[in-house]
């Protein structure tokens, strides 16, 4: 689902750092946009609008960043936070779920009591890339009991193909490049 809006203001405040965490990499800075009152309200509740309260028990952010557009979304619906972590962060029983990177992998963690059964779920993060984040944060949430209601990105690198990862949920992603 595309949904319409004005979004010079959030375009406006994306900063692009050339050749970090490594060379070739263009990473999408948000410290402006979360610093910039308008574009951080705009798209907390592009995020809410684009499914509707009432549609949404839980969120997820993923670490780090993803935290915090997720908590204030999570708010906006009147549904629960739950953190998403890289291995051996949570302190309590946890459930996990490894997946590749370009070199090596990743391990993301989840309260193994972190939701209800059937609880309808929204996945947030800062930047969708190759999608295998995100689709390791719906796979581990399925496999903790929940269902994957939906995903909500601030960035969408299209021509890192990650949205073809996400086949089945529905998305969405509030700036493309
Ligand atoms: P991926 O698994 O390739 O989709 O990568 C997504 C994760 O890596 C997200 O948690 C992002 O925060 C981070 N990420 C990947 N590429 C970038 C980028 N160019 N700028 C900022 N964050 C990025």
């Amino acid at each position: 689902m595309r949904i319409e809006m004005d979004t010079a203001v959030l375009r406006s405040s994306i900063r692009d750092i050339p050749d970090f965490p490594k060379p070739g990499v263009m990473f999408k800075d948000i410290t402006p946009l979360l610093a910039e009152p308008a574009a951080f309200s705009t798209a907390v509740d592009a995020i809410v609008v684009s499914f509707g309260r009432g549609t949404i028990d839980k969120v997820v952010g993923i670490e780090a960043r993803g935290f915090i557009v997720a908590a204030p979304v999570a708010y906006h619906f009147g549904a629960g936070f739950v953190p998403l972590r890289k291995a051996g962060k949570l302190p309590y029983d946890t459930v996990a779920q490894t997946y590749d990177l370009e070199y090596g992998t990743e391990t993301l963690e989840v309260h193994a009591d972190a939701f209800a059964p059937g609880d309808r779920v929204l996945i947030v993060d800062d930047v969708l890339a190759t999608g295998g984040t995100a689709r390791a944060a719906c796979d581990l949430v399925e496999h903790a009991g929940a269902t994957v209601a939906g995903l909500a990105f601030v960035i969408e690198l299209g021509f890192l193909g990650g949205g073809a990862r996400l086949d089945g949920y529905p998305y969405t992603s509030l700036l493309q490049y």
